[in-house]
């Protein structure tokens, strides 16, 4: 018999439990599980599978547990009196133990629980339960947890290496290198403009990190939109690239992830959920497009995948690549203050410099002198040339859908959805009205329902006036600009990309591979085609409505406004002709559209950090939002109100001085799906102060939604209940 002071225990957590941590035995056999082991365990009358987090001698895990157990009544029934802990029955590997201290960190940073963490970042699948015949508890929502697939998805891109690379390229390499070679933590900015060729140095690190006998790690915005991206590197790092993406079986999912974790795949290049592949012996981190907004999660756990790499890169000392062509103002300033180590990449790798930029005034030109409702006569006499030269066009509108909205002609009223306040919008080639928000659909009225009552438009000979209240389109989108261009240039060969058209495997890919091979001539889309798509036909770039986007109400609205814009422009002339962009705007005075006229990009920043400053706004400040919602009115406002009570009191104690607390206030959309919302937005310039907050406000949510009592086993949400929402860091303001 081993003498009890070196017999071991686990600590263990399951997800949706009120008691936060549960202590087993571990019998000898397992005494190599730690952090990075899912255990099987008798739970109640039940085995149930829990996360370990934690080895501890056994006499010690008996005292917490009875201590734990005098706190709260339940952990009582996990002690057989007299016999101590219960055994752990089984046990596997779930994650590299290294990953432990970083979700650690995610669980503090975020204030959420580490159970919480754990079940977004590692995708266990149902089947290792039934393998152990346990049950998982179930999990409220799901994940975007990563899978790899093959991807034969790329010949076409399989890039040939360049040969030479520009002095900038080598001198960027170079820094990376010397921070690969002395496996030390750095995190680099690299500012790259459209076309400089920031992939090649992607290629060249991870290149060199496998020659170092690392592993490396690519995190993308969204892998389906970038397919160009795969292929090229598939062709040059062949079979030890592993793609991770959402919508593939779990069992699958699994496979990979196991071969990700025994070191058979080393390269990895996925989405947001990538950046927690379970690589070890990880040498280097490149996040590109590193502005980019899809990068945070919008629900669960809200973490940021950008700022996730980088702590990642800095417990394991790798160096991390933060790339793009219009960085964030977080990252911005991170290398204004050296935090970051800036690399720059200012001119095109290629011979073509970048397309010139020419600003059309709308104000300037009347409805009738317009080619048609959307297009300018500049960028109609640009697409006919272009079209004439056999060169191709791409034209960003950042709205799907023909009308934006439905407007009463009578009374003005706008068509909402029943479930959201937002306006509907009008799809024609679907002959529906779809709400963007919930995806209610229903067929479009022909007339008003607020005015059009019987009794007010008829007239004196008992009919109806036809033209009374009659709905009318308001506002345009993707549809609208294809209807429009295809009446301006019908024997152009036109394209849609956006939501509606991709929403089949491979759409996208089709889309561009018809713009790649010639046989489209003009693309017209929605954000999607200014991804960092590489289709060197295409010479012209139109900005329909440089003005969509421009005053949201979210203070990144100029940000992401400039970011949109520069990244669509960066489209055109890659290839061997030269590019123009022809850009519309009723604004020509705002700053955003100045910045993007005189290609200033650092006047543009100085002017924002500036008024970021003033309003002590990121990156001057930290930020966390809190979303109350719920199905009654009174009952939800209610609710906000005693949150935010206890937000203000909590403030007064933490920071009085430092944390500010904005609202409650309605949030800007005021309701979805039914449910009414409203928000409070809390100022800080401390971290700390707000994941602390974060934290309290967990356990709040408890209380608010009334589950301080055990969850019942299977109980669904029925609507009824609050929901509560924190989300430290928001990207999301509306
Ligand atoms: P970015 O990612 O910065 O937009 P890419 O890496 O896609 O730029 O490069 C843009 C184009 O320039 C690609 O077609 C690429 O093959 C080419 N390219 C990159 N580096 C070089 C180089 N050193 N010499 C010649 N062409 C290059
Ligand atoms: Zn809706």
């Amino acid at each position: 018999m081993p003498d009890q002071e070196q017999q071991l225990a686990v600590e263990i957590v399951f997800i949706d439990l009120p008691v936060s941590r549960y202590f087993y035995a571990l019998p000898s056999q397992w005494s190599g599980a730690g952090p990075g082991w899912a255990a099987a365990v008798q739970l109640k009358n039940r085995k149930t599978l829990g996360w370990v987090t934690r080895v501890l001698p056994l006499t010690e895990a008996t005292a917490i547990a009875n201590a734990d157990a005098g706190k709260v009544k339940k952990q009582q029934q996990l002690l057989s009196v007299g016999r101590g802990l219960k055994p752990v029955l089984d046990v596997v590997q779930a994650y590299p133990p290294e990953l432990f201290p970083l979700f650690e960190w995610i669980s503090n940073y975020y204030g959420t629980p580490l159970v919480e963490v754990l079940e977004t970042a590692v995708p266990l699948p149902a089947k290792i339960s039934s393998e152990l015949g346990v049950v998982r508890l179930k999990k409220k929502r799901k994940s975007a947890t990563p899978a790899t697939k093959d991807h034969g998805a790329d010949s076409a891109f399989a890039a040939e290496a360049p040969e030479v690379l520009t002095e900038h390229q080598e001198s960027a390499i170079g820094s990376i290198s010397q921070a690969l070679a002395a496996q030390e933590f750095r995190p680099f900015l690299l500012h790259g403009i459209t076309g400089s060729g920031k992939t090649e140095v992607y290629i060249r690190a991870i290149q060199d990190a496998l020659q170092r006998g690392g592993s490396a790690l690519l995190i993308v915005p969204e892998i389906a939109l970038t397919p160009q991206l795969v292929g090229r590197l598939h062709a040059r790092l062949g079979d030890r690239l592993g793609v991770l993406h959402s919508g593939i079986g779990a069992a699958e999912r699994w496979r990979t992830w196991r071969e990700i974790m025994s070191g058979e795949v080393r390269v990895v290049i996925g989405a947001r959920s990538a950046v927690f592949a379970p690589l070890q012996n990880l040498s280097l981190i490149v996040v590109d497009e590193e502005h980019e907004g899809s990068y945070k999660q919008s629900d669960g756990l809200r973490y940021h995948g950008r700022d996730i790499a980088v702590m990642r890169g800095k417990l394991c000392n790798a160096p991390v690549v933060l790339g793009s062509a219009t960085p964030s103002f977080e990252s911005l300033l991170n290398a204004a203050q050296k935090r970051y180590s800036l690399l720059e990449l200012p001119k095109r790798a290629t011979v073509r410099s970048l397309p010139t930029v020419e600003i059309v005034d709308l104000t300037k030109i009347k409805k009738r002198e317009m080619a048609s409702p959307s297009i300018s006569p500049q960028l109609h006499a640009l697409l006919r040339e272009s079209l004439s030269n056999g060169e191709q066009s791409v034209l960003l509108y950042n709205r799907r859908g023909f009308a934006s909205f439905l407007q009463c002609g009578s009374c003005g009223a706008v068509t909402t959805c029943p479930h959201c306040s937002v306006s509907l919008t009008f799809h024609k080639s679907r002959n529906r009205v779809v709400c963007h928000y919930c995806d209610y659909t229903a067929s479009p009225a022909p007339y008003c329902s607020t005015c059009r009552d019987p009794r007010t438009v008829q007239s004196d000979d008992g009919e109806f006036d036809p033209e009374f209240g009659v709905l009318e389109h308001r506002g345009s989108g993707t549809e609208r600009i294809v209807e429009e261009i295809k009446a301006l240039l019908p024997t152009a060969r036109i394209l849609q990309m956006d939501r509606d058209t991709t929403s089949t495997k491979d759409s996208t890919e089709e889309i561009l591979s018809a713009m790649r091979t010639g046989a489209a001539d003009i693309l017209i889309g929605t954000q999607m085609i200014a991804k960092g798509h590489d289709l060197p036909g295409v010479t012209l770039v139109g900005i329909i409505d440089a003005d969509v986007g421009l005053h949201m109400p979210d203070f990144r609205s100029s940000e992401r406004t400039f970011q949109l814009i520069t990244q669509a422009s960066g489209r055109a002339g890659r290839g061997e002709r030269p590019g123009r962009v022809v850009v519309q705007t009723r604004e020509i005075n705002h700053p955003t559209i100045i910045a993007i006229a005189t290609g200033r990009f650092k006047a543009f920043a100085r002017y924002e950090l500036d008024y970021r400053k003033k309003l002590r706004y990121p990156p001057y400040g930290k930020l966390m939002r809190v979303v109350v919602s719920g199905m009654n009115l009174q009952d939800t406002r209610d609710a906000v109100m005693q949150t935010a009570q206890l937000i203000k009191r909590r403030a007064q104690e933490l920071d009085p001085e430092g944390l500010t607390v904005l609202g409650p206030a309605p949030a800007p959309i005021e309701k979805i799906r039914g449910r009414v919302r409203f928000h409070l937005l809390l100022k800080s310039p401390s971290a700390k102060v707000l994941s602390q907050l974060a934290r309290e406000l967990y356990e709040w949510k408890f209380v608010l939604q009334g589950r301080v009592q055990e969850k019942k086993e299977g109980a669904t949400d029925d609507g009824r209940e609050f929901r509560l929402t924190i989300d430290v860091d928001p990207q999301e303001m509306l």
